[in-house]
């Protein structure tokens, strides 16, 4: 139960730092408090990979999201993690905003945007036809991005877990302690670990976990943002991500396409007071949306809508990213307030924060030894039919399908349960294998993946089979046994 380095939490910032340590010969434990990675923020955001020209210049947010989206395309490449340089509009609705698309426009050239400029309305109605007539301008980046966010963590994650690293979950961290030979001892819901060095990642709960070995300088401003996820029949209505102009609330309500062909709109912007974990969605909110975008791209089908979702940003009292070794703690390190575009920049505050350990003085021997950073995964979908028939002849279990709205079979599910980090629930099977993402939302592949979690665990009895978190389940009694 002794670790060189202990990271606390996995969300894509705790599996970057995690995946950028795999090259160093030291043992890393990556814990979470939930019962899988990318349960947090990194599980429900906006999806871009943003070009780089919001964030203040010379901030650490400018350095490392321009950094991260650099990096993004070849990690995602390296680890089969969907990812599309779509590129990105700025709409203006008026002249006033047409002056901040100017603004925009210099800060993106400050902080290193490739390729940015602003478009006239022609030139925008050239490029998006289906943009609202309102909009009079544009700035468009080409560098920006869209990925899947839950599976950039996971890839990184199980790489980390194939090559040695160790991931513990239902682990909250309830008090870490500093020794007297300077090093740590870190007591979780799933037991006491030490470690010579600590990095915390801890979401909206940064402040929290910081607070149990000093007083945090800062304080985490949990910010609830609404969603809808539209049909595929909605996905091909944009090619860009099209922002409004940012405000005080942040980037504003967008339109985009997903990387599985879906289109999402969102996010709304509401302070959380009482419960910082609470993800419900409000109807209020959602019509909220439903306006602002409709500003956007007039016509949008929200008959079409086949979830809404929320996600919660830690915005902090700091205006920049807080990554550093906590003051007056030798030892301990955190990466604190990364709200967004902290998704874009997660490719870069792993190998940042390797380097400022270094820097600070913690030896990171290299490995003398092998290790591949890659990922191999089957997208069916995805494949040609040449492909696919390959694969089938291989190994039949390609040709049965079990997700029918979004084409995944049963071979693709299997790799998933029998993945580095096995998944515990249903959802972390859709996370995985991207089943009961469609239409029906697993209404009908959600028996037959129940059937296959049974096969794979111990305790057979469907009882214990979880929709998502802790406490989660899907069923409560057994009534009586039925002969069929
Ligand atoms: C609505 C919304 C839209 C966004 N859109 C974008 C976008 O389009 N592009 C972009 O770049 N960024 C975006 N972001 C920001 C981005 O999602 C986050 O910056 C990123 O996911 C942060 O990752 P993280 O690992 O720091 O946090 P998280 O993913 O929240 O992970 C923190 C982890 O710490 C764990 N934890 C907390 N306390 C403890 C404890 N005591 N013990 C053990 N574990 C603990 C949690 O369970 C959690 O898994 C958005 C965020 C939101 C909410």
């Amino acid at each position: 139960m002794k670790y060189d380095i202990v990271i606390v939490g996995a969300g894509v910032v705790g599996a970057s730092i995690a995946y950028n340590l795999i090259p160093y010969d030291v043992s890393v434990l990556l814990l979470d408090k939930n019962n899988d990675v990318a349960m947090g923020a990194t599980r429900a955001n906006s999806a871009i990979i943003h070009a780089g020209y919001d964030p203040k210049p010379d901030t650490l947010m400018a350095k490392l999201n321009v950094e991260g989206n650099r990096l993004c395309e070849d990690l995602c490449r390296n680890l089969s993690v969907p990812f599309r340089r779509c590129g990105s509009l700025v709409l203006a609705f008026s002249d006033a905003e047409k002056e901040l698309l100017q603004e925009l426009l210099e800060r993106g050239i400050a902080n290193g945007v490739s390729d940015i400029r602003t478009l006239n309305q022609e030139e925008l109605r050239e490029m998006e036809p289906e943009i609202g007539e309102e909009a009079i301008a544009a700035l468009y980046a080409p560098s920006a991005g869209i990925v899947n966010p839950w599976e950039l963590c996971l890839a990184q994650a199980e790489v980390f877990v194939r090559n040695g690293g160790t991931f513990i979950g239902d682990a909250e961290v309830t008090s870490i302690t500093k020794e007297e030979d300077s090093s740590f001892t870190i007591e979780t819901k799933a037991g006491i670990f030490e470690a010579t060095n600590v990095i915390l990642a801890c979401g909206i709960q940064a402040d929290t976990v910081h607070g149990l070995i000093a007083k945090p300088d800062f304080q985490i401003v949990p910010t609830r943002g609404e969603y809808f996820l539209l049909d595929k029949s909605e996905g091909g209505k944009v090619n860009h991500v099209i922002f409004q102009c940012p405000n005080k609330d942040g980037k504003g309500v967008l339109v985009s396409p997903t990387v599985h062909g879906n289109m999402i709109c969102g996010p709304t912007s509401e302070i959380l007071k009482d419960n910082i974990e609470d993800t419900s969605t409000t109807s209020s909110k959602l019509a909220e949306i439903k306006t602002k975008a409709a500003r956007s791209v007039g016509n949008i089908s929200w008959r079409d809508n086949v979830r809404n979702f929320s996600g919660i940003r830690a915005n902090s009292t700091v205006d920049d990213f807080i990554i550093r070794e906590i003051p007056d703690c030798n030892g301990i390190f955190e990466a604190a307030g990364i709200k967004s575009p902290g998704l874009a920049s997660s490719p870069a505050i792993g190998p940042y924060m390797v380097d400022l350990m270094k820097s600070s003085g913690v030896v990171l021997p290299a490995k003398t030894g092998n290790y591949d950073m890659t990922r191999k995964k089957i997208h069916f979908r995805d494949m040609s039919n040449e492909e696919r028939a390959i694969l089938v002849a291989e190994d039949p279990a390609y040709g049965r399908i079990v997700c029918r709205c979004e084409g995944v079979t049963e071979g693709e599910i299997r790799d998933a349960l029998e993945s580095p980090i096995p998944p515990r629930s249903l959802d972390a099977v859709k996370r995985r294998a991207g089943t009961g993402m469609g239409r029906c939302q697993g209404g009908f592949c959600g028996p037959r993946i129940v059937e296959m979690l049974l096969a794979q665990k111990e305790d057979t009895s469907p009882l214990s089979i979880l929709q998502d978190a802790e406490g989660s389940n899907l069923f409560y009694t057994r009534e009586t046994e039925v002969d069929v």
